[in-house]
């Protein structure tokens, strides 16, 4: 299976171990799959007898042909370990006759991005040794939260590779920063930015498209390297859990061999709603997909509208890791509708105007699939309260723009299939909006909540989150988004 960037017309073409080197193309595109592999019945029948981490293999390894079975399958094993998901790797919860919550936050940083980060790691220090090379990888992170923490604790202490985070200063939750701010290893960095997340992530990239920084990177024996969901190594590992969930559905009997169900995912940077749909290309027989966007909802209206228009406020809500105005892996899904030539065209035009409206038959092609819906903090918060008090089901707040969307999806659309909903954090990881969104009071702190939430709900707090105000704080200090490159320099 060979990569090419979403924006060469001349698809030149890469290996997968290159692809998950490197992150991002040369040209500023994203990587795609030449094809997508095929899931057959069959293959699905296999994969229903099958334990998470040998799913997890066999998905890989139709996408990444320059492992092999036995070592990915090695790779998988310790990944999703008991150990590392406590409660399993993506847990399928029934919540009504037509929800379905795939919880995805069981592992070591208790949201979803786990279950990329707990892999990836492995693929690219295989990936180095396999093309060869002797540099050391300097990873750098832009996270409205979650992708920096779960990357840290994927990352840490692992050989010829250093990682740096930079997150927006005002744009996590305490809870979150905590979990940043006391990380631990030999090899990590971590700073908060004067900025929003895409501050942070416009700052990435340039430091990724800038030669002259290239150039005494190498003179330095380090070579960039992406961990966040535009590189190919993260997206792959999504795949896995829609198709263990429909596994998962078909076993328990919830459905028949080839009963179609719909997807709802709460959506940032696209990477996890995009898994869905290679999925579905792959055959899985998943109809709708459902964009679930906060009041960040740039999203929603490209999909209803055609126009992709990123000139508008930026809300801060109580679902951080969706508060995104550009985001990043739906240059993928243009590039599979519009092409490659096409697609280079609206990110050039979404970079010197930050606006771009896709022709007729590239939104038909889209909007065949996908649908989008979002939900403000009011609806977030009456949310988490029903389906706590209706249900007894204990959503974040993340999770819970996508329960919304899903019930209006639901109500709107007469379509009656069942909805796998993608639950993305543990609801401890944002305690006191879930705490104020249940009883209607605040908690005493942003600290206090995991505690109270626990004793309101009769449940215990995700063992990542437990003690964390008693951890010693590492990393403090703050810069603007121009001294991202000093700091760098500095790191190496
Ligand atoms: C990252 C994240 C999302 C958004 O996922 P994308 O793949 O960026 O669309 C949603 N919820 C949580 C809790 C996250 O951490």
């Amino acid at each position: 299976m060979k990569y090419y960037s979403t924006r060469d017309v001349s698809k030149k073409s890469y290996d997968s171990a290159v692809v998950i080197k490197q992150g991002l193309a040369a040209d500023g595109g994203l990587f795609i799959p030449e094809a997508i592999p095929t899931l057959t019945r069959e293959n699905i029948e296999d994969l229903c007898a099958m334990s998470y981490p040998e799913r997890a293999a066999k998905i890989l390894s139709m996408y990444l042909t320059d492992y092999t079975y036995d070592e990915l399958l090695a790779d998988c094993k310790e990944a999703y370990s008991e150990d590392s998901f406590r409660g399993g790797a993506a847990p399928l919860c029934k919540v009504t006759d037509k929800l379905y919550s795939l919880e995805l936050w069981h592992g070591p940083t208790a949201a979803f991005k786990d279950m990329a980060l707990q892999i990836m790691p492995r693929l690219l220090s295989k990936a180095l040794v396999k093309t060869g090379e002797d540099n050391t990888a300097l990873i750098l992170v832009a996270t409205s939260g979650d992708t920096g923490k779960a990357a840290l604790e994927g990352y840490k202490d692992i050989d010829r590779i250093k990682i740096m985070v930079f997150y927006p200063v005002d744009g996590v939750s305490k809870v979150q920063k905590l979990q940043m701010a006391t990380q631990t290893g030999n090899n990590v960095n971590v700073y908060a930015i004067r900025g929003n997340f895409d501050d942070a992530q416009t700052g990435v990239k340039k430091i990724f498209a800038d030669k002259d920084a290239a150039k005494k990177l190498l003179d330095n024996s380090y070579i960039l390297s992406s961990a966040n969901s535009i590189n190919w190594g993260r997206l792959v590992p999504q795949i896995v859990y829609y198709v263990s969930a429909y596994c998962d559905m078909l076993n328990a009997k919830e459905i028949s061999f080839g009963e179609t169900v719909n997807v709802c995912v709460p959506t940032g940077n696209f990477g996890n709603i995009f898994a869905a749909y290679l999925a579905k290309l792959m055959g899985l027989p998943l109809a709708k997909l459902i964009c679930a966007s906060n009041e960040n909802n740039v999203l929603t209206e490209f999909l209803r509208t055609g126009t992709y228009d990123r000139n508008r406020k930026f809300h801060t809500t109580m679902s951080p890791s969706m508060d995104i105005l550009i985001s990043s892996n739906l240059e993928r899904l243009l590039c599979f509708a519009a092409g490659e030539e096409k697609t280079a065209g609206y990110m050039s035009e979404l970079s010197s105007k930050g606006a771009y409206t896709v022709d007729n038959d590239t939104r038909s092609a889209i909007n065949e699939t996908f649908i989008g819906y979002c939900a403000d903090e009011t609806a977030t918060a009456a949310t988490v309260k029903k389906f706590y008090n209706e249900y007894g089901y204990l959503a974040d707040t993340h999770t819970s723009v996508a329960l919304n969307c899903a019930e209006q999806y639901l109500k709107e659309s007469g379509d009656d299939k069942k909805i796998i909903v993608a639950s993305t954090a543990s609801p401890y990881k944002f305690a006191a909006d879930v705490y104020r969104s249940i009883t209607d009071t605040a908690a005493d702190s942003d600290t206090d909540a995991l505690a109270q939430l626990s004793e309101l709900t009769n449940t215990e707090i995700a063992y990542p989150l437990r003690n964390l105000t008693e951890r010693k704080v590492n990393f403090s200090e703050v810069i603007d988004p121009s001294e991202m490159l000093d700091v760098v320099y500095k790191f190496m």
